[in-house]
């Protein structure tokens, strides 16, 4: 098996640091240029290092067409050098200039409703439109040409938030011309994939293959699967039209692009090829509705999805918040010590950097409230600007785990196609399909044990796991189900649930018999699935002298999937209803390995005891061996000898923390540590093992 590295190199060897910085829009203060001056004073005084500059900048990099003015970007980018601050460079494509709109209609976006938006707004153009690809690939020649050996210049940020779709004409037929390379110009096959017979939808002609519209189709979910298919494709097309000339000119400068989290409408696994570094904007809702630590092992959920992008290789935070997020319903402040704690997080779970948007606060505009390093005061003795320079001081003392990673022993399989056709399925509970919170339920039980986790797509390699974990594995793409079985066969241990080997790649129904291609490996046939009201409860009772230790009975709510055991052992049986009796828990014995199946939903303490089951039988490596209180988890990183372990505590109260015999040094204070620590509200502990 090919080994992956334990330790990476820093995502551009010429500054081995953490990152930490922000957005930095400095032609919206082109009138006032002392306000650079002072910019400069206060990163140094933020520790700040990086900023990343003109995401939004093409109106003033190419006021008219062809007439490029970098005489303002010249002065930034020298300033930020004699300052020691590096640029991470962007390409201006996520939003263009009204000349731009207005000479060429063609690259403003066609809504699914076909009508053509006009000028405004940001991230709409066409990724189709042959001009807007000329247009951007132009201009980032020219930001490549004139930056290329400017000591500034760390790495590029292409575009910002790739999204959304366009539904022009151009866009159409290079959906027809992406659908017959599919289906090797065989129109029959197309409808055979998609199961057109159904209410009489057959093509006779390529032309008639229209995007999925309000007003026009939408019942075909092969055609759904495939247009957002072709929407991630058309997109990547589009980045590498914009990466091709940077790496052409600056073949050593790391690209990027940043990522929105499980954003549903591009499947990020498809990117993940064509980047050198992974970067997302994360943007959690702290001390809202829920309590901090239940949204924080769901973030934790994405930092790791982040990670697992590229294999285990150290990802940047490239965006979040000082302070409030204004677009949100309720802006709440971040309370005394959760920038800290949010910043780390991500440091925790894989990332290299921490940065903001933004560094200064717009004057005006949309974005003029949200929360920025610098504010409207202009100065810096803010609680903002004291927490961010904070998080800087911190990052200073952290270079030994630059590069730094984790081998997990577990892997959750959250898959963007797979939630594509379950968000799509009509059935079960429509409003709570909840196929991300399931996965992320299944992920907290090894949050609260500190137990570190990849989530990954089903086309990732699982040899390197001892467990996998594949909850509402709706969709098996092909060749899917044999690397489970092969994994199973040479002792891994796997999970599934109800909801799973339901459909195809094509979204068409596996016939002869549910979980479909996982029925061998689950040794179970599911029959049929019962969706219950709110107010419906059944029970699961567990076996006396299961082998996993777990006792007395659990809560089935929502789905029950009516299971028969084929080769499978049954642990635990539904308690009432017509299905009293049946199983619902299984585990079937499959070469050295065992596969379980989990009939019915709890997400709450049945995962919480079966998980922890798990983790003592198969001995699960944890980032430190003890037990956690509520709302602490504990995380690691590693080069192979060195142990780094970030204990982090999301609740607004004291929380201790027992490390019994074992030996560690604070990063931060540079003490020694052993024994009951104590982490106050929102508290960060960064260890290293002695
Ligand atoms: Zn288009």
């Amino acid at each position: 098996m090919f080994m992956k590295p334990m330790k990476y190199p820093p995502i551009n060897p010429k500054f081995p640091h953490f990152l930490h910085g922000g957005d930095y829009n400095p032609d919206q203060w082109k009138h006032t240029p002392e306000v650079w001056d002072e910019d400069m004073r206060l990163m140094k005084l933020a520790h700040c290092n990086v900023m990343s500059v003109g995401i939004f900048s093409w109106a003033s990099l190419e006021p008219e067409e062809g007439k490029f003015e970098f005489g303002w970007l010249d002065t930034i980018m020298d300033k930020l050098a004699e300052n020691g601050v590096y640029a991470i460079l962007a390409t201006p494509s996520g939003a263009r200039p009204a000349w731009l709109a207005a000479k060429y209609p063609e690259v403003l976006r066609v809504l699914p409703n076909r009508v053509r938006i006009l000028f405004g707004g940001r991230h709409n153009h066409c990724y189709t439109s042959p001009v807007y690809r000329e247009k951007t690939r132009l201009i980032n020649q020219k930001l490549a040409e004139r930056y290329k050996d400017h000591p500034a210049l760390l790495a590029w940020h292409v575009s910002n938030e790739y999204g959304g779709e366009c539904h022009c004409e151009l866009c159409q037929q290079a959906f027809r011309e992406w659908l017959k390379k599919k289906y090797d110009n065989d129109l029959d096959k197309l409808n055979r994939a998609w199961w057109t017979g159904f209410w009489s939808h057959t093509y006779t002609d390529w032309d008639q293959i229209q995007s999925p519209a309000p007003h026009g189709e939408g019942s075909i979910h092969g055609l759904n699967l495939d247009w957002k298919r072709f929407v991630t494709h058309q997109t990547i097309e589009f980045m590498k039209n914009e990466i091709a000339p940077l790496r052409e000119i600056t073949p050593n400068v790391p690209v990027t692009t940043n990522f929105m989290g499980t954003y549903t409408g591009l499947n990020y696994w498809k990117f993940a090829p064509e980047l050198d570094v992974i970067s997302w904007d994360n943007y959690p809702r702290w001390h809202g509705e829920e309590p901090d630590w239940e949204l924080a092992y769901k973030v934790a959920f994405v930092h790791d999805i982040n990670r697992s992008l590229k294999g285990g290789k150290p990802f940047m935070l490239m965006e979040s918040t000082p302070s409030m997020t204004n677009w949100m319903k309720v802006a709440k402040l971040k309370r005394p010590g959760m920038h800290l704690l949010s910043s780390i997080q991500a440091v925790a779970h894989g990332s290299d950097t921490v940065q903001y948007f933004q560094w200064r606060k717009s004057r005006g505009c949309v974005e003029k409230f949200h929360g920025a390093v610098v504010d409207h005061c202009g100065h810096e003795n803010t609680r903002v600007f004291r927490d961010v320079a904070e998080v800087g001081k911190v990052l200073e003392k952290l270079d030994p785990i630059i590069g730094t990673t984790v081998r997990p022993e577990v892997a959750i399989i959250y898959d963007w196609e797979n939630r594509w056709a379950i968000d799509d399925m009509k059935g079960l509970i429509q409003d709570k399909k909840d196929y991300l919170l399931t996965c992320q339920s299944h992920y907290r039980p090894f949050w609260e044990n500190g137990v570190p986790v990849d989530v990954i797509d089903m086309d990732c390699d699982f040899s390197g796991y001892k467990l996998l974990i594949a909850p509402m594995l709706y969709m098996v793409r092909p060749g899917v189900a044999e690397r489970i079985e092969k994994f199973v066969e040479e002792g891994g241990t796997f999970v599934t649930t109800y909801w799973s080997g339901i459909v195809d790649e094509n979204d068409l129904c596996f016939l002869g018999g549910f979980p479909g291609p996982l029925r061998k490996v689950t040794g179970i046939w599911s029959e049929e699935i019962d969706a219950l009201y709110d107010h419906d409860v059944n029970h699961v009772v567990l076996k006396d002298d299961n082998p996993l230790g777990l006792k007395g009975e659990y809560e089935a709510r929502e789905l029950c999937d009516l299971i028969h055991a084929e080769t499978a052992e049954v642990l635990a049986t539904y308690k009432s209803d017509f299905y009293a009796g049946r199983p619902a828990l299984t585990v079937n014995s499959f070469g050295k390995g065992k596969a379980y199946y989990i009939a019915f939903r709890n997400n709450g303490d049945f995962l919480t005891d079966f998980y922890g089951a798990l983790i003592k039988e198969l001995n699960l490596k944890r980032a430190v061996d003890t037990e956690l209180p509520q709302g602490v988890t504990a995380q690691m990183r590693t080069d192979g000898e060195r142990v780094f372990v970030f204990i982090l505590n999301f609740v607004p109260e004291e929380r201790q923390v027992d490390l019994k015999e074992m030996r560690f040094k604070d990063m931060i204070t540079g003490e020694d540590v052993t024994g009951r620590v104590s982490l106050p509200p929102y508290g960060v502990k960064i260890l290293e093992r002695l």
